[in-house]
């Protein structure tokens, strides 16, 4: 038999417990049981296991308990503060493309207004235009590098304090 059957019914016996398995795939795993006996070992070994974490009772500190619920609780709230945190990161990234791409003519003229009142040349005002044009995402991408790298840096310093 393909080892690669084998496999795959060892995956199925391990996901059947914790996560589920579609009907089409425990059909396909009971038909394989019935004909595979190494396989069919492992799904007893893998119910014998299970009947003796069920039948052990495990008592756990009430204190172990309620600070693992704040701390599940907690990361929860990160997780959506950071998912609130990138769509807004995202609808801003949006706009400041929309208003750099709505205002660049407009800048484009001031731009040739102060290079004639100066007497600058073309290559100079292009420069500026550029410039102008990169400085704000240039600007908001080093403020949020920095903020990502202090953040990381408090998150190792807390991590490192509750050890
Ligand atoms: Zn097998």
């Amino acid at each position: 038999m393909n080892p690669d059957v084998h496999q795959r019914a060892c995956q199925l016996l391990d996901a059947l417990h914790v996560e589920g398995i579609l009907p089409v795939d425990r059909q396909w795993l009971e038909a394989h049981l019935a004909e595979c006996s190494t396989c069919q070992g492992r799904a007893h070994a893998n119910e014998r296991a299970l009947q003796a974490l069920r039948s052990n009772t495990i008592s756990i500190a009430p204190e172990l308990v309620s600070i693992t619920q704040a701390r599940v609780r907690l990361r929860a709230r990160e997780l959506r503060e950071n998912q609130v945190r990138m769509r807004a990161l995202w609808i801003s990234c949006g706009l400041s493309w929309l208003v750099g791409t709505l205002t660049a003519p407009l800048l484009w003229q001031a731009i040739a207004w102060i290079g004639r009142q100066f007497d600058i040349s073309q290559a100079i005002r292009l420069m500026a235009f550029g410039i102008c044009w990169v400085a704000p995402a240039t600007i908001v991408g080093a403020v949020m590098a920095w903020k990502h790298s202090h953040a990381s840096d408090a998150l190792n310093e807390h991590e490192a304090w509750e050890r």
